[in-house]
């Protein structure tokens, strides 16, 4: 019996079980693996610009301290509950042990839809949230970083509280902050530009030209717009974007950097082109080289599983593929080329590490250097994952995850079990 429930959490433990049955982990040895070390959920209350007072519902998982202090986003949005917090803290410890950074997995979230507060609210929610938190988080415990719904401001906003309780700058407490309060270089973009470089790996192992190849992007946000920027860089036509507001696509390639900008200015792609309107539904099964979810979990189950026509799949949400849908694409006869979510969009937990470790150091770097570094972790977690599912004939994402739980298993059965 646990206290996380629905279906996301159930798609991490799904995931979890086909990898432990296929490392023939023992039964008894599942549950200390699986089962996060830690959970609060708070209640945040604030007042409203009207006079009102309002509470939302706050949660952070830490779900193992194996390694060295945990790491992960913080998401608000109406989704959040623990369940699904919980099952994106575990799939941070896979995510952060592929690539071989210090750290067990951690997420947090409220449960708020951020668009329907004022600037002001969303400023003293966000304090309140961290301010809840201070007996259960620290640069040494638990580090947070950005998510879905928030950004930079709210890292800053996190540091600033956090610090204000300490009597002295932490900014080592938080990763994602602005360059201006301690943030890195690079952070902002390193989760969309390691997709693309991700994407540029799989298209040299298929011998697919990347220069007038096609590629679908679904969400726009801060991985998605960077995402496609870097591959329109590359000389792919990105035929399709979306985001919570619609989806426009132009078979011609649309103008990426026009669009960026609109995004940055608008808040959304809402308003862009009526013309290039296009039913969301059709993205994901639209025929391309290269199809990137980069919003939301459980987007591919498995009837578009089925009917997906892209030639590499990268992930860049987490969790967006089905267990259900996994199994249909494993079995596809003309084989899509996975990039599984926890290598896909690895560049940005990869990068917070470095903003942590700069920090830590008081000691910071040019941008080329936290490129370079990053792609280098990159190359290396890739041509691992490709070694393995050529060695053992298994799908990527069977590949990707059993390096991730046997560094988290091997790092336990050293440590021992206390007492
Ligand atoms: N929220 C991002 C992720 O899911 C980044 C986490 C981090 O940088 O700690 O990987």
């Amino acid at each position: 019996m646990t206290a996380y429930r629905g279906p996301v959490f159930e798609m991490a433990v799904k995931q979890f079980e086909v990898i432990a049955n296929y490392l023939g982990i023992p039964d008894d040895a599942r549950p200390r693996l699986l089962l996060p070390k830690r959970s609060v959920t708070v209640s945040c209350p604030i007042h409203r610009d009207d006079g009102t007072t309002a509470v939302f519902e706050g949660y952070r998982v830490q779900h193992h301290l194996t390694l060295g202090p945990t790491k992960g986003g913080t998401r608000f949005a109406s989704t959040v509950d623990l369940g699904e917090v919980a099952a994106l803290a575990i799939w941070m410890s896979w995510k952060c042990a592929l690539v071989g950074l210090p750290y067990g997995g951690a997420k947090g979230g409220i449960n708020v839809d951020p668009s329907k507060l004022s600037k002001r609210e969303l400023e003293a929610l966000s304090r309140r949230y961290m301010q809840e938190m201070i007996p259960f988080v620290g640069p040494h415990t638990d580090v947070m970083a950005p998510d879905l719904g928030t950004n930079e401001q709210i890292m800053a906003w996190f540091m600033d509280t956090y610090s204000m309780y300490q009597g002295q700058t932490v900014t080592e407490i938080v990763t994602g902050k602005p360059v201006s309060a301690g943030g890195t270089l690079g952070r902002r973009e390193a989760t969309g530009r390691g997709v693309a470089h991700l994407v540029r790996r799989a298209a040299d192992e298929l011998k697919i030209r990347l220069n007038g190849a096609t590629a679908v992007v679904q969400g726009f946000g801060n991985v998605g717009s960077v995402a496609a920027l870097e591959l329109h860089n590359m000389g792919v036509k990105v035929i399709a974007v979306s985001d919570h507001t619609g989806a426009l696509y132009r078979p011609q390639g649309l103008d990426i950097p026009q669009l960026v900008r609109h995004a940055a200015s608008q808040g959304s792609l809402d308003g862009y082109s009526n013309e290039l309107a296009l039913d969301p539904a059709e993205m994901l099964t639209m025929p391309c080289d290269v199809l990137v979810p980069a919003a939301m979990e459980r987007v591919i189950d498995a009837e578009i599983a089925g009917k997906l026509r892209c030639r590499i799949l990268a992930e860049g949400a987490n969790g967006p593929t089905t267990p259900e849908a996994d199994r249909i694409l494993e079995g596809r006869q003309e084989g899509i080329f996975l990039i599984p979510d926890i290598l896909c969009n690895s560049g940005g937990v990869v990068v917070s590490y470095f903003e942590w470790v700069q920090d830590l150091q008081r000691l910071f770097w040019e941008e080329e250097e936290v490129k370079r570094r990053e792609y280098q972790l990159l190359d290396r977690a890739f041509e691992l994952v490709l070694a393995r599912s050529r060695r053992e004939n298994i799908f990527n994402r069977t590949a990707a995850m059993a390096i991730g739980v046997e560094r988290v298993r091997s790092a336990k059965e050293t440590r021992g079990l206390f007492p």
